[in-house]
């Protein structure tokens, strides 16, 4: 069913306590940890406790725990770069890079970002 936990899935694993995690945040929906090969000086995962394989069919399915998300998204560039300013990322589709489906933002923060990004 939608929404359900995957078995085979890293970040259900993650949600569930079964893979181990930094957690730097927690919430009843959402769940923030410091990704494993950071790609800044700040680099942290947001991801919905629920699974999606993606943040656009997250925000179709459960649009207030895609506002969590993104709520969570803010709290935590705070907490680890305060008011410093960070960047959000939803790669979306293996053409855009994502390599775990199930729906997760970056915050990456700590240095300079490029625009267009690469
Ligand atoms: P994607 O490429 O946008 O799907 O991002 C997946 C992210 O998950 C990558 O930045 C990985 O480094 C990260 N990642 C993969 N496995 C783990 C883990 O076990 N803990 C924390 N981050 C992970």
């Amino acid at each position: 069913m939608a929404g359900e936990p995957q078995a085979d899935c890293l970040f259900c694993k993650i949600v569930k306590g079964e893979v181990p995690a930094t957690v730097v945040r927690e919430t009843g929906t959402t769940v923030a940890f410091r990704d494993i090969n950071p790609q800044a000086p700040v680099h942290c995962l947001v991801i919905p406790k629920v699974h999606y394989p993606d943040a656009a069919s997250l925000a179709a399915a459960e649009p207030q725990i895609a506002a969590d998300v993104l709520r969570e998204a803010g709290e935590v560039a705070l907490q680890e770069n305060g008011d410093k300013g960070f960047r959000i990322v939803f790669n979306t589709g293996a053409g855009a890079g994502q390599t775990v489906f199930h729906a997760h933002a970056h915050i990456l923060g700590g240095r300079g970002f490029n625009w267009p990004p690469g």
